[in-house]
């Protein structure tokens, strides 16, 4: 099969971007027309306009949206985003991401994705309350536990899933904690579920290293992002032996040669409004140095479209693991490639979030709760077997990871499709 990535065109559109990929490993498998037709176009996508009183006792109205972008596989599932660059086509591309994601991982759920146009950190938390709560009434029909299930993304959190949890089941009148996962562990959360992405990055990335034989206790990492997943995958590559030497948030990048103390790190942030400026134990670099820093491991965990065709030909890891949905362009996979760059794509890379969601939502319908240590050794062997599947199709079809995790993800769907039928 006849395929060059380097045919691939930059795509500033996310939802293009993410249809770039899938097309070339449509492709390598053969997809016929009528399923490649099927499984580009979302099922539903919904727009709603929320209107919430604001503390000055102003109506705003706020953009949201809920894509359903297949469920084929079982309900569907994906995070709601606040944030001010929310729109349709990221939420398209992001809810597409969330079936390969599922596919990819091998759990029994479709893929969605929410999101409000807002700038959660000048809210106050009455209004982020208000907003949650507008919102999940607007979709309370596109919601269920058996439906669509939503979970944090960014922007959210615990407290946003417990209001949710609340304003749906007093809609519907009865306790449906199933109808939303990432929620606290008193409302029927799971143990391990705030860790799960950053550990699912650790995971991969230890599968990733061996195949390399790289040896993590010499090997140097720098993690793009400080939020839930960055910190989180800092903490727990620390925890492999891995020097963490950079880290950054929105504050800039912290470089220290020797070695950053993540815990450290993270209390400060958490003493500083989740901030790392004025961070001393490092030297001030930015955001673009570290990404072309000398490291062994880099992970991208903040925004979308950060390796770029203009910075991937000064990229320096060896391994990429990502973190973050979208971390790379289309065009940037091509040269990264032509490097010799290993990529754990993000679909496969963070999709320890939505495993351990799968675990809640499992949890939530047994009534039953399992430990800590059951979570995490059925969420470690989940990412191992997805890895190596991952692996193995980039062994079978000569393609890197990321066209691996496509070929495997869309096979599954599409396979799932014929059994299906249709009208
Ligand atoms: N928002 C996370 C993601 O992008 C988690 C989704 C979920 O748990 O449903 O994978």
């Amino acid at each position: 099969m006849e395929v060059k990535e380097s045919q691939l065109v930059e795509h500033s559109n996310p939802f293009e971007s993410m249809m770039s990929r899938f097309d070339v490993a449509a492709k390598i498998l053969g997809l016929d027309e009528d399923t490649y037709n099927m499984l580009k176009s979302p099922v539903k996508a919904v727009m709603v306009n929320v209107p919430v009183t604001m503390d000055n006792g102003r109506t705003q109205v706020f953009e949201g949206y809920r894509v359903i972008h297949n469920n084929y596989l079982g309900p569907s599932k994906g995070g709601i985003r606040y944030a001010m660059d929310v729109c349709l086509d990221e939420v398209k591309a992001l809810a597409a991401w969330m079936t390969w994601k599922c596919a990819v991982v091998n759990i029994p759920f479709g893929g969605a994705k929410g999101g409000i146009k807002c700038d959660p950190r000048i809210m106050s938390k009455g209004e982020l309350e208000r907003l949650t709560r507008a919102y999940t009434s607007a979709l309370s029909d596109v919601f269920g536990p058996e439906k669509d299930i939503p979970a944090p993304d960014m922007g959210t959190g615990q407290q946003e899933m417990a209001w949710l949890v609340d304003e749906f089941s007093k809609i519907k009148g009865y306790a449906n904690a199933g109808v939303v996962t990432g929620k606290p562990l008193v409302l029927g959360g799971s143990r391990g579920r705030v860790e799960a992405t950053g550990r699912g990055v650790m995971v991969t990335c230890r599968a990733a290293l061996n195949k390399l034989r790289i040896n993590p206790a010499n090997a140097t990492a720098a993690v793009q992002g400080f939020g839930n997943v960055g910190s989180i995958s800092a903490k727990l590559l620390e925890t492999q032996g891995i020097k963490i030497i950079a880290i950054s948030d929105v504050s800039g990048a912290y470089y220290n040669k020797e070695g950053i103390n993540v815990s450290e790190a993270i209390a400060y942030s958490q003493a500083n409004r989740n901030s790392l400026d004025g961070y001393r134990n490092a030297e001030k670099i930015t955001n673009e140095e570290l990404l072309t820093l000398d490291v062994d491991v880099l992970v991208p965990a903040a925004l979308q479209d950060q390796i770029t065709k203009h910075n991937a030909h000064k990229i320096r890891a060896k391994l990429i693991v990502e973190g973050a949905n979208g971390p790379t362009s289309a065009n940037a996979d091509d040269i990264l490639n032509s490097k010799g760059i290993i990529v754990v794509p993000d679909i496969l890379a963070n999709a320890g979030g939505v495993t351990v969601s799968y675990f809640e939502w499992v949890q939530n319908r047994m009534g039953y709760f399992w430990t800590e240590e059951r979570v995490n050794r059925r969420a470690d062997r989940t990412m191992k077997e997805a890895f190596e599947q991952v692996y193995q199709a980039s062994l079978k079809f000569n393609v890197n990871m990321r066209i691996a995790a496509y070929i495997v993800a869309i096979d599954k769907v599409a396979s799932t499709r014929k059994l299906l039928g249709g009208y």
